[in-house]
């Protein structure tokens, strides 16, 4: 990470503790999805430099594991306070590449430090247990060991986010890492990195590529030295890993895609949940697995509820992240667009009404009007797959076993959200949504002490909470006779 280009810096590979460009000499183009312009590159890693991140992953397992959790803690925490130090630069260059509002650029980074710092913390509650023994003299242990190398493949849309969840599980357990972060959106996540190789961790503990996906995953996860992947991504490309994974005995955690239901209820707080939900779909461009897609309005204040939301949509400042007063980037590249250009024509073919947006804005960069449909079909395409922008989906539902029923209709479980001054309607949600987190009256998803994670086609495992760590140990029993 030393050339720059204005203010961006270009991206090195991170191998045994050093950062280089790949043997071949490889680059990628980095654009800024705002003007479109070539701000950057990244180095490209062809097999030599793999083969040379899983000997120094090798090699810092057997370093990293022999540290004890009490020393690997106080390492993890130099590294967030190094990430809050830094938090302002690096928002900046967030934002250059992925084209997220600079402020939503610095929240993700300072929760990166958050989310280090519970890691740090659980590092020293690896506990096991004693287990009493059918035999005098004899004492039963079931301890819990570090998994060994990990590979880690993460997406574009949260650069650090998704990255610091995996590294920090993994360095808290004892393992040591190969991360293959998102080409379009390298330097973010490289300065995470980079903050932990200045707090001390050793090389080859912590190691950092790019190049192509495909080839980068098929090789690592079939390698001897990995033995634990975690994925975020599509749920196509989560069930080729995972079959991949099966084929050669590796854990894995994925972390899929999602398309969650946002119910409101007549007797919710409407103002309050037209707020929420607002701001929730609307962040990152809605570019988020877990932004709300599907609104489900009960009968009596959906029109209310709908002609609220398209105004709090239609009031949304569309412009580049590094413009003061931006409340909505660009996508973060030109798939999106096209993508949701796709999805909105087919669902108004099928009849739904297109209440604001629908259309990119200008020729330069991708931008994209936030954009509310509704009446859509259940056959419309937007219906079932997940559009992964700034596009709210609504329909109207009566009763509370007819809109659980919508809820769960999709193979996705991820987030859920619902809006309802009934505590016996909560609860039933709560109990009968099929989704890996439900949050009602208010978004209180994705906190680091809290588990996040999926069920169904949005994959298995979580990435926060107690439970997180447990991805990156095993459990080893140990009997010892006097
Ligand atoms: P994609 O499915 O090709 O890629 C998604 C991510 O997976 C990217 O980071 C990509 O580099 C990576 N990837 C793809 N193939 C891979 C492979 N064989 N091995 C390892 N990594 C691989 O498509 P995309 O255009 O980048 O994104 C489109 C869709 O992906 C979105 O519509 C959304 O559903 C999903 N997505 C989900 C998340 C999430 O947070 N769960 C993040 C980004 C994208």
């Amino acid at each position: 990470m030393t050339s720059m280009s204005g203010s961006y810096p270009s991206t090195k590979l991170l191998i045994d503790g050093a950062w280089r460009d790949g043997v071949e000499g490889k680059s990628i183009d980095v654009v800024d999805p705002a003007t479109g312009d070539k701000i950057g590159v990244v180095a490209h890693a062809t097999r030599q430099d793999l083969d040379a991140a899983l000997a120094a992953v090798d090699k810092g397992f057997k370093v990293w594991s022999g540290t004890s959790a009490y020393e690997r803690s106080k390492i993890m925490r130099k590294a967030a306070n190094l990430l809050r130090e830094r938090a302002d630069a690096i928002a900046g260059i967030m934002t250059r590449e992925q084209g997220k509002p600079v402020a939503e650029a610095k929240v993700e980074t300072m929760a990166a430090a958050d989310i280090i710092d519970w890691f740090a913390e659980e590092a020293r509650r690896t506990y096991g247990q004693i287990i009493p023994a059918r035999v005098p003299g004899v004492m039963q242990m079931a301890i819990k060991l570090p998994v060994g190398p990990v590979a880690a493949f993460t997406p574009w849309n949260f650069p650090i986010n998704q990255v610091v969840r995996k590294l920090s599980g993994a360095l808290a357990a004892g393992c040591s890492i190969i991360v293959k972060a998102p080409e379009e959106t390298p330097a973010s996540p490289a300065e995470l990195i980079r903050a932990f190789v200045d707090a001390g961790v050793p090389a080859g503990v912590v190691n950092l590529v790019y190049g192509v996906p495909a080839e980068i995953s098929e090789y690592l996860i079939a390698h001897p030295v990995i033995r634990k992947i975690s994925f975020t991504g599509s749920t196509p490309v989560g069930k080729h890993l995972s079959a991949l994974a099966g084929q050669h005995m590796k854990r894995a955690t994925m972390e899929l895609g999602g398309h969650a239901p946002a119910i409101v209820f007549d007797d919710a707080d409407v103002g309050k949940a037209v707020k929420v939900l607002a701001a929730s779909k609307f962040r990152n461009a809605g570019q988020v697995c877990v932004s709300p897609t599907r609104f489900l309005i009960q009968d009596g204040v959906h029109d209310e509820f709908l002609d609220a939301f398209t105004a709090a949509a239609q009031s949304i400042k569309v412009g580049n992240g590094l413009e003061e007063g931006t409340q909505m980037g660009p996508l973060a590249n030109e798939r999106r667009v096209s993508a949701l250009e796709e999805l909105i024509a087919d669902a108004v073919a099928a009849g739904a009404d297109l209440k604001t947006g629908g259309r990119r804005i200008g020729n330069k960069g991708n931008f994209f009007e936030p954009t509310v449909i509704s009446n859509v079909p259940k056959t419309a395409r937007i219906m079932n797959e997940e559009p992964f922008g700034p596009v709210a989906v609504f329909n109207r539902f009566s009763t509370l076993d007819e809109v659980i029923a919508e809820s769960n209709r999709l193979p996705f479980g991820l987030a859920s959200y619902a809006f309802t001054g009934s505590a016996d309607t909560a609860q039933q949600l709560g109990l009968r949504i099929e989704a890996g987190m439900t949050t009602i009256n208010h978004n209180g998803l994705a906190l680091p002490e809290v588990p996040f994670g999926g069920i169904k086609d949005s994959g298995h495992g979580t990435e926060g909470g107690s439970e997180a760590i447990e991805a990156y140990l095993v459990t080893k029993f140990v009997s010892q006779s006097v």
